[in-house]
C-alpha cells in the first residue's frame, strides 16, 4: 500500500463537498459516491453565515475560530473551481423594541465583540415596506455560501477527474475487517460517511444521537439588493436572478419529509407581517438538518473498525462549521492528531 491513503466519501452535500476539498488541499484525490436523495438538507439551504443568533443576540459558537478557517478555505475553493459562490454580505437584524435595543447596546459595548455588532439603522434603503417603529442592528462579518451553485459545480469538477459516482451507497457491497475495508470490490483505507440525516440508516453509526430537524423555506418572486440579508420574522436573501429565499421553519416533529402546506401558510403569514405584502411564491423547499443532541458536530473514527469514519452533525450551520471540522478529520487521518473531544464521536458510547 502506498503512503497516500485511498479514501471514499459517501454523500456530497456541503459536508462531503467541503471534506473532499480539504483532502484535495492536502494532495489527496478522494473518490466520492453520492446521489440526491429526498430530504437532503443542503439543497434547501440558503448557506447563510450569521455570526449573531438567538433572541439574546449571542455570538455563534466558536465563530472567530470558524471564520479564520472558512474565509481562506472558500476563497481557495472559489479559485480552484473558478466560481464565485462565496459572498460577504451586509446583514441587518430587526430590533422591535427598547428591550432588544438595550440588549444590542450591551453587546455593542463589549470591545471583544465589536467586529460583529454594528450601528443602528432606522430605515433600510430600498426596502420601503420595512418602515416601522423599530430599528435595525447591522451585523458585521456575515457571509453567504451559495450551496447549490457550489455543490453542482464541484460535482462537475469531480466528474471531470473521474472521482464521482452518481449512485446510492449500498451497504451490501461493503466488507469491513479490523484494518481494511472494501466497497464494490475496491479496497480503501477509509470510507467516510457524510450522509446528512441518513446517518440514522447507517448500520455502523446509527447509535449516534442524530436528530433530524426539518426546515422549510419559500422562494418568492422578488428582487432585492443581492449584497444585503435581513432578519425580521425570518431571514431573507436573494436566491437567484428573480427570486428571494425566505425562511426557515425548524420542526423536530413532522409527518413527511417533503414541503408541507401548514409550513407554507406559516411563512406566508410571517412574510405578510414583515412587508404587508402577499408573496408571489415560486418555490417551496424542504430538507432535514442533521442536528445532534448536544448540538455539536459528529466527527471521528468508528471505535472498532477504524477504516470507517463519520463527518456529520452540522445542524443548522453547515456553511460556517464544515471547513474547520474538516481540518480536524483530515489531520486525524493523515497525521493522527486528536480530534477535539467536544466534537469527536468518542463522546458517545455504543450500547451493545
Ligand atoms: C431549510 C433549511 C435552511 C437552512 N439554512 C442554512 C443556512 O442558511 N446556513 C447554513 O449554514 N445551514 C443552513 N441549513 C443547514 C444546512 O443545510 C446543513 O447544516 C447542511 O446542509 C448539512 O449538510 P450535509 O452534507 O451534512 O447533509 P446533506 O445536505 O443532507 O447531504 C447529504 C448528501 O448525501 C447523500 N446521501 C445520503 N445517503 C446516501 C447514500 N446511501 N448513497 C448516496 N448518497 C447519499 C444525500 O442525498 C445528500 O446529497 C439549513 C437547512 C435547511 C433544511
Amino acid at each position: 500500500m502506498s503512503n497516500i491513503p485511498k479514501i471514499l466519501i459517501v454523500g456530497q452535500g456541503i459536508a462531503g463537498t467541503v471534506l473532499h476539498f480539504s483532502f484535495f488541499q492536502s494532495g489527496i484525490n478522494a473518490e466520492l459516491i453520492s446521489t440526491l436523495l429526498p430530504g437532503n438538507a443542503s439543497s434547501a439551504a440558503a448557506g447563510i453565515i450569521n455570526p449573531i443568533t438567538g433572541p439574546k443576540y449571542q455570538k455563534s459558537w466558536k465563530f472567530d475560530e470558524l471564520m479564520e478557517v472558512f474565509i481562506p478555505f472558500y476563497t481557495d475553493l472559489e479559485r480552484t473551481i473558478c466560481l464565485d459562490f462565496f459572498h460577504k454580505m451586509r446583514m441587518y437584524r430587526y430590533l422591535p423594541g427598547l428591550n432588544q435595543i438595550n440588549k444590542w447596546i450591551k453587546r455593542w459595548d463589549d470591545v471583544v465583540d465589536s467586529k460583529f455588532y454594528g450601528e443602528f439603522v432606522k430605515t433600510l434603503e430600498g426596502y420601503p415596506e420595512y418602515e416601522g417603529e423599530g430599528t435595525w442592528g447591522e451585523i458585521y462579518n456575515a457571509f453567504r455560501v451559495d450551496f447549490n451553485l457550489l455543490i453542482n459545480a464541484y460535482a462537475a469538477f469531480l466528474q471531470k477527474e473521474d472521482l464521482l459516482r452518481n449512485d446510492v451507497f449500498n451497504f451490501e457491497q461493503l466488507k469491513v475487517d479490523k484494518d481494511q475495508v472494501t466497497y464494490s470490490d475496491a479496497q480503501y483505507d477509509h470510507i467516510i460517511f457524510c450522509e446528512g440525516y441518513r446517518l440514522m440508516e447507517n448500520p455502523y453509526f446509527n447509535y449516534l444521537p442524530l436528530i433530524p430537524a426539518k426546515g422549510e423555506a419559500l422562494l418568492i418572486h422578488r428582487k432585492i439588493d443581492n449584497e444585503v440579508m435581513t432578519k425580521r420574522n425570518e431571514l431573507m436573501t436573494q436566491w437567484d436572478e428573480s427570486n428571494i429565499w425566505y425562511g426557515a421553519t425548524l420542526q423536530n416533529s413532522f409527518d413527511s419529509i417533503g414541503p408541507d402546506h401548514n409550513s407554507a401558510n406559516l411563512l406566508i403569514g410571517k412574510y405578510n407581517n414583515d412587508f404587508n405584502l402577499t408573496p408571489i411564491i415560486s418555490g417551496h423547499l424542504s430538507g432535514l438538518r442533521p442536528t445532534v443532541s448536544d448540538r455539536k458536530p459528529l466527527i471521528g473514527l468508528h471505535s472498532e473498525y477504524k477504516s470507517l469514519c463519520v463527518f456529520n452533525g452540522m445542524g443548522t450551520k453547515g456553511a460556517s462549521l464544515a471547513p474547520l471540522m474538516a481540518t480536524f478529520l483530515v489531520q486525524k487521518i493523515l497525521e493522527n492528531i486528536d480530534i477535539p473531544a467536544e466534537v469527536d464521536i468518542q463522546r458517545f458510547r455504543k450500547e451493545n
